[in-house]
């Protein structure tokens, strides 16, 4: 039977006519929503007594490896899409119990920052809703079996998630509905290179989902050269739409402004003065992030440790909140993040090769 023939989990309409074919008691497309998707049973015992459990799909991704830190808690799990091309998405458990998961938007990124292994891809196609929330769904499963529980969801994997709204809007239905996974909409977190449009009109539709912005410099020459989309999106422009931002969500719900930090191009005193200047008068919590070195940016060297120290005290001396991101799972980030990257590229140069050599 071809795969798109059985009914996605996800599908109400077609559930819903399965029922009324298989003549069904309603009942059990909600138990079977309710242990998969809130308590993520595994596979077989999810279906053990659904109905028609030959008649459905459960997934839309299949899982190609799996990656452990051999360092800290950090798992990274490489999924093929049936387009063929790899995702991946990343397990950080934080703490005893509770862990982060950080998943994908698509497959490559058309945003093409300097510093970032995705956006060197070459290569941008969207995911679906359902390849989105089936990373959260596998990963809640790996997680449930191993007595945690899944806390945080953060968009900050592959691809820019405002490059992919509609698809990214369904995936946050789903994650925040009561009648799919009932994640609580303040545990979820949507990075941005800085789309303006797309963050406006997330904060109108889910006010309570925390949105976190890439700014990486608050000099408008210096962000150009490390992010290309940051002329169409000027910082002036990126500055209000924060403050809208804020204004649609709650008084408590504060931006994140992600800041990676970059020896002898955003880490200099100046710097500080910038972000500083330019952070005045946002609800924002600032996060430092350490530079993870890829091979297509060999120019680019993370800050030292007393730059970093040091430009975080400037900040918080400012009276702005500031972190600095503890990085989990070095030793796995570099050795999957090439492989993904190499494959997918391999598997598209293929297609290519294919379509123009076929006849006609
Ligand atoms: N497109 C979105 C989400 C994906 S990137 C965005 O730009 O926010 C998630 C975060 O990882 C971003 O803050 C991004 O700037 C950061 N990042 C990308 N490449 C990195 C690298 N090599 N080292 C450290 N952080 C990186």
């Amino acid at each position: 039977m071809a795969i798109h023939s059985l009914t996605s989990i996800y599908d109400n309409d077609r559930l819903d006519a399965l029922r009324a074919a298989e003549r069904f008691d309603p009942q059990a497309i909600h138990k079977l929503h309710s242990k998969l998707l809130r308590r993520f049973v595994a596979d077989e015992d999810a279906v053990a007594d659904f109905p028609a459990r030959d008649r459905i799909r459960l997934h839309t991704l299949d899982l190609f490896r799996r990656c452990d830190s051999k360092l800290d808690g950090a798992t990274k799990l490489l999924f093929r899409t049936d387009a063929d091309l790899l995702i991946e998405s990343v397990v950080l458990r934080i703490e005893t119990g509770r862990s982060t998961l950080c998943v994908s938007s698509q497959v490559g990124c058309a945003a093409a920052c300097d510093f970032c292994a995705t956006g060197k891809m070459g290569i941008a196609r969207d995911l679906s809703a359902e390849e989105i929330v089936d990373q959260v769904l596998q990963a809640g499963q790996l997680l449930v079996g191993e007595g945690r529980r899944l806390r945080n969801i953060v968009f900050m994997g592959m691809g820019e998630p405002f490059h992919n709204e509609r698809q990214l809007k369904r995936a946050l239905d789903l994650l925040t509905s009561r009648a799919y996974f009932n994640h609580s909409p303040g545990k979820i977190l949507v990075s941005t290179v800085g789309v303006i449009e797309g963050m406006l009109r997330c904060a109108d539709r889910f006010p309570a989902v925390n949105l976190a912005l890439s700014l990486h410099s608050a000099r408008q020459s210096v962000r150009e050269t490390l992010i290309p989309l940051a002329r169409n999106y000027p910082l002036d422009e990126l500055r209000r739409a924060v403050s809208e931002v804020n204004r649609l969500q709650a008084p408590s719900t504060t931006v994140m402004i992600e800041y990676l930090m970059l020896a002898g191009v955003n880490d200099a005193d100046a710097d500080a003065a910038a972000l500083i200047a330019w952070l005045d008068g946002l609800n924002v919590h600032v996060n430092l992030i350490p530079y993870n070195p890829i091979d297509d940016a060999p120019h680019l060297i993370g800050s030292d440790r007393p730059t970093c120290k040091r430009f975080a005290e400037r900040l918080k001396a400012a009276g702005l909140q500031t972190t600095v991101r503890h990085s989990l799972g070095s030793d796995i980030a570099a050795a999957c993040g090439q492989l993904v990257r190499q494959e997918n590229r391999a598997i598209a140069r293929q297609a290519v090769l294919g379509k123009t050599s076929s006849p006609g």
